[in-house]
This record gives structure tokens, C-alpha cells and sequence, in this order.
């Protein structure tokens, strides 16, 4: 078991990278995949039509959804009950002007507050869901989600002006008393004005409800929410160029080699391979998200949409791919590991059979998807995608890097630990 723990000392799970280059625009992609689930599109969004960056696609009615826009010039080429695929054009002069028409909005002058700023936000395309909930304290997750990641001390740092601007936002969105920054400890950190906590730097330490536990002393505490830094970027981002958010940053690369790039919306995932001048080689792993927690994937028209938190290239033989499903041999390697207390190796199995009620029995909800369960098993068995299917076969909403689910069925409400 110690030789599990000294693994988490191992600097390729430390979560401070002390890279500080700017972010780097990458260029407009060829193809555009947009998620559009539940949203409704407007009238004149069909196939064919013609549109340009940061032209109004749909609304979802969810209030704390953003709208949708087209991230470039291009024309629609389809549209399905899942995404609207855009393939980028040399825009004439007609679709020019209609983009440098597109009006400005100053959010900072408007002088709007909390439920009142909420659906100005989303006009803008900002997700308000997580930085507008209701608590007592809330704290900005600055940490880098995943090892490898490293987008979160330049976003704080090299982009000052940004940062600030998404944190003064967000003291007139939410309605927390206190807004407390946790940061890893030894990162170096100038604002003044902005109340600080320090939490170790070696992941799993980012994991949200692990941040509350680090900052508060308690778990599931009262009163307290947490948000994403990336929210935070994509706050004071449309705050400072006054349009609406077509934009995400992600760490594009390897665990040794990556960089952070500000890309479009629904970039596919060919094209950004591309741009980075990535060569995949035989028995390479594409992730998207982090190296940890992200899904690998085997086609590569799927696209990087907001919140996305990187894109990686697992190279051969840097970690033993999952084959196939393999039975457990019931080493208790996982179990030791799990910072949540869980069986994983018990939850993967019910998983695998269907024994879903067996799943929520073992406190599948409490599950913090951190991938280390996955990560140490020798067997290779794909532990935390077990998990994920079996969330999603209850009715829960799976966690993402900046969120806590909320879904849960009402039958099952009752047995919550
Ligand atoms: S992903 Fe695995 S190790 Fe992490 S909390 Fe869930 S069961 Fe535990
Ligand atoms: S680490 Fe893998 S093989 Fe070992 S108990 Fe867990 S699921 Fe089974």
C-alpha cells in the first residue's frame, strides 16, 4: 500500500507545472462540430445557411445554459439532434460586414446584479449554472484539473487583467458572502484583494469535493459551492473583448511536452492535431480532457467544446492501456487508493453485470471520478468507466472538472449517504 501512495508523490502527478507563457490563439479550425443538445435554433440556422463568428445560433432553456454561436465564417452543412457541423469558408464581403456589425456588449458598464446579471451572462453564451449557485462561501477550484494540465497558473497570472475581471464579475453574480481562491500550495500569488487558501499540489488534490474538504475541514459542508477557474477565464474573457463566448482554453499535447491554446468552440479534434503538428504514432491514446479523467477516442471528427480541459496525446507505452475486460483479481490495489473510501473494485463489477441499485447501494454517488481506481489496476480493467455507465444507467449527472452533479431519481433520494 505505501508503495501506492508513493506514486502520488511521483512528480508527474504534481498539479503545478510552473509554466507562465501566455495563451496562444490557435487559428480558426476547417470544421466545426457544436454541441446543440436541447437548445432551440433559430429560424434561419438550417442547412446551408451561411454564418459568421459570433453570430446567434439557439437558446437552450435551461437559465443557466448560455446561448449558442458560430465560432467562424463558414456554411452549415448538418445539423442533428446533437450537434450543428459547421465547415469553415473565405467569407465574402456580405458575411464580412455582418460580423464586424455584431454589437458590443459592456457587461462591466451595465452595472447589473446578481439575477439580474444571470441572463445577460447567458445572452453572452457564459454557463452561469455553477457561478451563480446559491451558498454561503464559494471557492474558485485554481487548481490545474488533471496532471498535465497546466492552464491554470498562466490563467491567474500571465493573464492578470482577465482574471480580475472574471473575479469582480463574479462577486456581483453570486450570492456568497465569502469568495475564497484555492491555489496549490507554493504557487506564487500577488492579488491582494482576493482572499486566498492553500491545498496540496499532488493531484488528486483538485478533485472539487477534495478542494472543499482541503479548505473548509469538513465534508459535503453546508452552505459552501465551488466553481471552476476555467468559468472564471470565461467570465473575465467576455467581460474584456465585450462578445459573446466563443472560446476555450485547453493544454494540447503530451504529459512532458504541451502548451495552452485558446481554441474555438467545437474545434474538431483532427484539426487541432493538426495546428500542433501532433504525429500520432502506433499504440498512441488521444484523451480529450486530462490525462486522468478524460475519454479516449477513437474517431477524431469529435470536437473540443467549452469546459473542455485539454487534449492529450498518451503515448505508448507512458501508461498500460485498458484491455478489454478483463475479470478482477482482486488485488485491492484500488480500494486502497480511493481518497472517496469506495470498493471500486465491487462498484466496477455490479457495474458490468447491470446490478445498478447494487451500485448505489455501495455509494456510487459519492464517487469523486478521480481515475485513480483505474489507474493502478493491474488487471487494466476500465474501473472508472464502469463507474461512469453506471451513473449514467441511474440517472445521475456525471462530474465534470468544475461541476458537482445534482441529478439524482427520486426513488433513490433516500438512501443518499
Ligand atoms: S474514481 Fe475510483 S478511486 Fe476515484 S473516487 Fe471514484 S471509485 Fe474512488
Ligand atoms: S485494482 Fe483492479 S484487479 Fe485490483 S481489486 Fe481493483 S479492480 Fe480488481
Amino acid at each position: 500500500m505505501k508503495k501506492l501512495f508513493t506514486m502520488l508523490k511521483d512528480p508527474r502527478f504534481t498539479l503545478m507545472s510552473g509554466k507562465m507563457r501566455r495563451f496562444i490563439q490557435a487559428p480558426d479550425p476547417q470544421s466545426v462540430r457544436l454541441n446543440r443538445e436541447g437548445f432551440t435554433l433559430g429560424a434561419d440556422i438550417k442547412k446551408k445557411a451561411k454564418v459568421f463568428p459570433y453570430m446567434y445560433l439557439g437558446t437552450h432553456p435551461d437559465p443557466g445554459k448560455g446561448d449558442l454561436y458560430s465560432p467562424v465564417y463558414g456554411e452549415i452543412t448538418d445539423i442533428t439532434e446533437r450537434s450543428v457541423f459547421i465547415t469553415a469558408v473565405e467569407p465574402d464581403d456580405e458575411l464580412r460586414a455582418k460580423a464586424e456589425a455584431v454589437e458590443k456588449t459592456d457587461i462591466r458598464a451595465l452595472d447589473a446584479r446578481g439575477e439580474e446579471l444571470r441572463p445577460i451572462l447567458k445572452k453572452m453564451g457564459l454557463n452561469t449554472k455553477s457561478l451563480g449557485q446559491e451558498c454561503e462561501t464559494l471557492i474558485v477550484n485554481g487548481l490545474n484539473p488533471d496532471p498535465g494540465v497546466t492552464w491554470a497558473e498562466p490563467m491567474i497570472n500571465s493573464h492578470p487583467r482577465k482574471f480580475l475581471l472574471g473575479m469582480e464579475m463574479l462577486r456581483r453574480l453570486s450570492p456568497a458572502k465569502r469568495i475564497i481562491l484555492a491555489i496549490p500550495k507554493g504557487m506564487q500569488f500577488d492579488y491582494p484583494n482576493i482572499e486566498v487558501a492553500y491545498v496540496p499540489k499532488q493531484y488528486p488534490s483538485s478533485v472539487n469535493a477534495l478542494v472543499i474538504k482541503a479548505v473548509t475541514g469538513k465534508e459535503r459542508p453546508e452552505g459552501v459551492g465551488i466553481v471552476g477557474l476555467h468559468n472564471i477565464w470565461s467570465l473575465g474573457h467576455v467581460t474584456r473583448t465585450k462578445l459573446p463566448l466563443i472560446d476555450t482554453v485547453i493544454t494540447i499535447g503530451t504529459l512532458k511536452n504541451n502548451g495552452n491554446f485558446i481554441v474555438r468552440d467545437g474545434s474538431t479534434v483532427e484539426d487541432l492535431l493538426d495546428f500542433s503538428g501532433i504525429e500520432l504514432k502506433a499504440g498512441d491514446t488521444v484523451v480529450r480532457g486530462g490525462p486522468l479523467r478524460g475519454e479516449s477516442l477513437d474517431r477524431y471528427d469529435r470536437s473540443i467544446t467549452k469546459g473542455a480541459v485539454g487534449l492529450f496525446i498518451v503515448e505508448q507505452g507512458t501508461i498500460t492501456p485498458m484491455e478489454g475486460h478483463g475479470p478482477c483479481i482482486e488485488c485491492g490495489a484500488c480500494t486502497a487508493i480511493c481518497p472517496a473510501r469506495l470498493r471500486p473494485d465491487m462498484l466496477s463489477r455490479y457495474a458490468e453485470f447491470g446490478l445498478h441499485d447494487r451500485c448505489y447501494e455501495e455509494y456510487i454517488t459519492s464517487c469523486l471520478e478521480c481515475g485513480l481506481c483505474g489507474y493502478v489496476c493491474i488487471a487494466r480493467r476500465p474501473v472508472l468507466q464502469y463507474i461512469r455507465l453506471a451513473k449514467r444507467r441511474l440517472g445521475l449527472k456525471l462530474l465534470s472538472s468544475s461541476g458537482v452533479y445534482t441529478e439524482m431519481p427520486a426513488e433513490h433520494a433516500e438512501v443518499r449517504p
